[in-house]
């Protein structure tokens, strides 16, 4: 957990380009990002995949969903967007700190 690197975003240790944060939650920029509209809703407790996830975490995803579409809205994303989480080295995670990806913008295509 120490060398997670999101936890050292939200302790503020390293920088992100933020665009949201509240008691729960962080939201920034992915770094690479995917399409125009790419930021990154990450828990500030550690959880490393949706596998670690317990009935006391309820709330916080409920919020973290919640808080979807009204970052879309802010981001200008009225057509809609897309949200992706990836679980393990066989769905592509590469953080191991849970975190959904929302994407939007022109370009983006359906599967
Ligand atoms: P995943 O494959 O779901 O684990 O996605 C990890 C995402 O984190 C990738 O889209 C990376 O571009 C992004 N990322 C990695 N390092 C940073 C960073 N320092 N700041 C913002 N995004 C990052
Ligand atoms: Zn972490």
């Amino acid at each position: 957990m120490s060398d997670c690197l999101f936890c050292k975003i939200v302790a503020g240790d390293v920088p992100a380009d933020k665009v949201y944060e509240d008691e729960r939650v962080v939201v920034f920029k992915d770094i690479n990002p995917k399409a125009r509209v790419h930021l990154l809703v990450i828990p500030r407790i550690h959880l490393a995949t949706l596998e670690d996830l317990k009935p006391e975490h309820d709330e916080l995803i409920g919020h973290m969903i919640r808080l979807l579409p009204e970052l879309a809205r802010e981001q200008g994303l009225e057509q809609g967007f897309r949200t992706i989480i990836n679980t393990g080295k066989g769905g592509g995670q590469i953080i191991f700190h849970l975190h959904i990806h929302l994407l939007g913008g022109p370009e983006l295509r359906g599967f």
